[in-house]
């Protein structure tokens, strides 16, 4: 297949270095064009233009820094003109807003587009677990699956609703940086016990599937709306933040992550649900 890539940052580059390996007819462009030079020698095409880049394949998947300069390469007269029958994969990172916008500026100039979220380093591109969330219309996906999928296995298609991949994208960030922020707390206190903090990372290494699974069971209880017990009883989780918090106090630590859990818990003891499943904190953040 043939398959244009703009943005050759960390990335770009990456992208067009597997596609190129995996057989495909790759032609790039970037901003800077001396960061093709090691591509070209292994065979890619340096288009002189970004339009030209898009006229040279019936793929162009771009991936630069932000949107605005996404939206500055792409929207011009000659690229908006060049667009037209093709399709436009987005992994350039955005949000949601971001995603409506991209859509519909591309639909106004008879392009087709996806949108993508890539969940992984450069390092860690092209291999059979690399996840990338992707969404946009259905064909548009099955046409292109087979060559994203060279750049990373692990495809997780969302849907036709344009901003799922960059909202899943958010919540799952929002996920992993509350739970570092976690563990950067959890760091402290061992550190402030004299309790070996490489130790603390192994464990947590060990048990975060487990923890994943009762989060997916959580994640379940919510969709349902059936909060009760099914697992784990909120005031549990009351009194083990409360816990973290007067520890962390006793100790000197900064009490700001284990106050804003021991705050949230406690609203919603204030407001009933303790003897709710824990998944009924959600309650909270709705009101
Ligand atoms: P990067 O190494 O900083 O490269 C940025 C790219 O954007 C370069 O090609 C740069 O061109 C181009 N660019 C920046 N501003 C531009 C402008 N105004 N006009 C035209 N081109 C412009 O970034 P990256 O790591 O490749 O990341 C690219 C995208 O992938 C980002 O949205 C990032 O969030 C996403 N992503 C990255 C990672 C990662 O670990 N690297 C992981 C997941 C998602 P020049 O070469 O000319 O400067």
């Amino acid at each position: 297949m043939r398959v244009s890539v703009i943005g050759l940052g960390a990335m770009g580059a990456t992208l067009a270095r597997i596609f190129q390996q995996r057989g495909h007819a790759v032609t790039v462009w970037n901003r800077s064009p001396e960061k093709a030079e090691p591509l070209v020698r292994a065979g890619v095409m340096l288009a002189a233009s970004a339009a030209e880049a898009v006229a040279a394949s019936p793929v162009t998947v771009v991936c630069v820094y932000d949107r605005a300069a996404s939206d500055a390469i792409l929207h011009p007269a000659p690229v908006a003109a060049a667009v037209r029958g093709k399709v436009v994969v987005q992994l350039t990172t955005g949000g949601p807003k971001e995603a409506q916008a991209a859509s519909l500026w591309a639909q106004s100039q008879g392009a087709r587009y996806l949108e993508g979220a890539i969940q992984a380093a450069p390092s860690q591109m092209g291999q059979a677990d690399t996840p990338l969330l992707l969404s946009g219309e259905s064909a548009t996906y099955r046409d292109v699956q087979d060559l994203l999928r060279c750049a990373a296995g692990h495809l997780v298609y969302l849907g036709e609703q344009i901003e799922a991949a960059a909202t899943m994208d958010l919540a799952t960030l929002s996920y992993v940086y509350g739970a570092y922020l976690g563990f950067m707390h959890g760091a402290r206190l061992a550190e402030v016990h004299g309790v070996d903090v490489v130790r603390y990372g192994e464990i947590v290494r060990s048990v975060a599937p487990s923890f994943g699974a009762f989060f997916e069971h959580q994640a379940g209880v919510i969709k349902s709306g059936d909060f009760r017990i099914s697992e784990s009883p909120l005031r549990i989780s009351v009194e083990a933040t409360a816990r973290i918090l007067q520890a962390s106090a006793e100790a000197g630590v900064d009490t700001r992550v284990p106050k804003l859990s021991a705050d949230l818990l406690r609203q919603a003891d204030v407001a009933g649900y303790a003897g709710e499943e824990l998944a009924a904190l959600i309650k909270v953040f709705r009101s």
